[in-house]
């Protein structure tokens, strides 16, 4: 039986395009059964598609990132989200400036 507890998911429902032409994307193998990569990573960062800076929301990428089956889509945060979110000193939370 579940106790009812006050913890919540992050669920970003806007969803925003990497920009393929201008992210570095090293792939790491190809599954022999469906074809899809292994590891996809972003080792210099990631360029959005619009390139006007996002102001306010939580989004997520179109693209999932990292190995096998951890993989998953970046959530990214407007300036002003991320200047209220540090302001809170949340715990376990790290933010690094997309392009
Ligand atoms: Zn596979």
């Amino acid at each position: 039986m579940n106790s009812i507890k006050e913890i919540y998911v992050i669920r970003p429902r806007k969803i925003i395009r990497v920009d393929r032409s201008k992210t570095e994307i090293v792939i790491e193998n190809y599954c022999n059964t469906c074809g899809l990569p292994e590891g996809l990573y972003v080792p210099s960062g990631v360029y959005i598609e619009p390139e006007s800076p996002l102001v306010s929301g939580i989004y997520a990428s179109d693209m999932k990132f990292s190995g096998m089956d951890c993989k998953s889509r970046m959530i990214l945060v407007g300036v002003e989200t991320a200047q209220l979110l540090k302001a809170q000193k949340f715990k376990g939370a790290s933010f690094v400036e997309i392009y």
